[in-house]
């Protein structure tokens, strides 16, 4: 069994170190230039609430990405034409061009074709070298049938008088993409084949900044969330954190624990990531970004800091338009009651000393962590002398 575990460990190291060397597809230094949107919980109007990739600025319509790793091709075969990707090995790239594209002399640069009978699917890719227009990559799938009705698997190009094989595999680097006129604009989606991994976690990254975490703990008072003051808390208290990434983008976990007396009372945990991670596989939730756990389910959509400061309700809040900083609100019920216990009014969680503790880690290898914690009581009774009248006395 020790050796097993020796043997995994060393697997998962090696994949790791391999993996963390991709390229941004739209050049730069790192994989965070041209970063626009990255992946998780998000409040942009119209678009869905748990983002499955990153977003790329390319430069405008018909803007150039490239291939960050090596692999099989898979071209788009799906209706929605502003949905329409480029598969490269394990990524997609996503609101890609379909049709043609001349550039500033007329020449016909690139050429994605969606063959319906027969069924196959072709992108010419051409470039001018040397004042020559010259066909550069031809990438198939299915099967390519020449003029004369004959599967082929060479391209006679008449733009270019140039026969070339047709290529079922990219390489690294290979210009891949080109930014079709998507409703909210031009840019490149990237997002894993199974849409559950970061992409950011894969690629090569700046990544000098722990996550920024703060915490407070509050009370409903009249609706408005107000952080409770001294060392007592009680009720329904709302555990708020505050993470901030950017710009060292990208967060992917939320941990929260409570712990009395050295022993964990409660534990949670928030992920964008993994086999727990916030959203369904499948289905009209996916869209929407729900978790299967009830107590994630929520993606509030308010627009600045200080309401969703002071706003109750249990759930994420992202802040509009801004990406790598979110609000998280979980609710700790103190006075929870269950059949079992022996305390007075049955209580789950005794009065004592508490330590509420988060850590935020955000992606890639080593992921970088911010750990906070509070130390409080817990004094179950105190609402209900706060809120004896004089009249009672
Ligand atoms: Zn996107």
């Amino acid at each position: 069994m020790r050796m097993f575990f020796v043997a995994l460990a060393g697997i998962i190291l090696t994949n790791n170190l391999t993996a963390q060397n991709l390229p941004n597809p739209t050049g730069g230094n790192n994989a965070l230039t041209n970063l626009t949107c990255d992946f998780g919980p998000r409040n942009v109007a119209g678009a869905s609430k748990f983002h499955k990739g990153l977003d790329y600025g390319v430069g405008g319509l018909y803007g150039s990405a490239n291939a960050v790793e090596g692999g099989a091709i898979d071209l788009y075969r799906e209706n929605d034409a502003n949905n329409s990707y480029i598969g490269v090995g394990n990524f997609r790239y996503r609101h890609v061009h379909v049709g043609t594209i001349a550039d500033a002399n007329g020449n016909i640069i690139w050429d994605y074709r969606i063959n319906s009978a027969p069924n196959y699917q072709l992108l010419i890719i051409r470039e001018v070298r040397n004042g020559v227009l010259t066909t550069a990559n031809v990438y198939v799938n299915g099967t390519y049938v020449d003029p004369q009705g004959k599967p082929s698997t060479t391209y006679n190009d008449l733009l270019t008088n140039m026969t070339v094989a047709l290529r079922q595999i990219a390489t690294q680097g290979d210009l891949i993409f080109k930014a079709r006129a998507y409703p909210s604009g031009p840019h490149l989606h990237l997002e894993r084949v199974n849409t559950r991994e970061n992409p950011l976690s894969f690629m090569s990254r700046t990544n000098a900044n722990d996550p920024t975490i703060n915490l407070s703990l509050k009370h409903n008072s009249s609706n408005v969330a107000t952080e409770f003051t001294g060392d007592i808390i009680y009720g329904n208290v709302i555990v708020e954190t505050e993470e901030n990434t950017d710009p060292a983008c990208d967060f992917d976990n939320l941990q929260l624990q409570v712990n009395c007396n050295g022993q964990t009372v409660k534990s949670f945990s928030y992920s964008y990531t993994g086999a727990n991670q916030m959203f369904y596989a499948a289905g009209a939730n996916n869209r929407n970004g729900l978790s299967n756990i009830a107590e994630h389910n929520i993606l509030f959509a308010l627009t600045d800091e200080q309401e969703i400061r002071e706003a109750t309700g249990i759930g994420i809040y992202p802040i509009r338009h801004v990406q790598s900083h979110n609000f998280f609100k979980y609710g700790f019920n103190s006075e929870q009651t269950i059949a079992t216990s022996t305390l007075a009014r049955g209580f789950q969680y005794p009065d004592g000393q508490y330590t509420i503790r988060v850590i935020g880690t955000d992606v890639g290898t080593p992921a970088r962590s911010t750990t906070r914690e509070l130390i409080r009581i817990i004094d179950n009774l105190r609402p209900y002398i706060h809120s004896r009248q004089p009249k009672d006395i």
